[in-house]
């Protein structure tokens, strides 16, 4: 019985994410948008899977 091998195609990376699939955004608060920190969030171009859509 031949073993045939089936090589794993690699998924291309999400460029916005860099295959995290969290981003860092700028928390803001106020009517002036005062940026208190950063919280990382899901990633919406890959919706967190981390691969390009395509
Ligand atoms: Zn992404």
């Amino acid at each position: 019985m031949a073993r045939k091998k089936t090589p794993e195609p690699k998924p291309a990376e999400c460029l916005v994410c860099k295959g995290t699939g969290e981003v860092s955004r700028t928390v803001q608060v106020g009517r002036k948008h005062r940026t208190v920190g950063q919280q990382t969030g899901f990633c919406l171009n890959c919706l967190g899977s981390g691969e390009a859509p395509e």
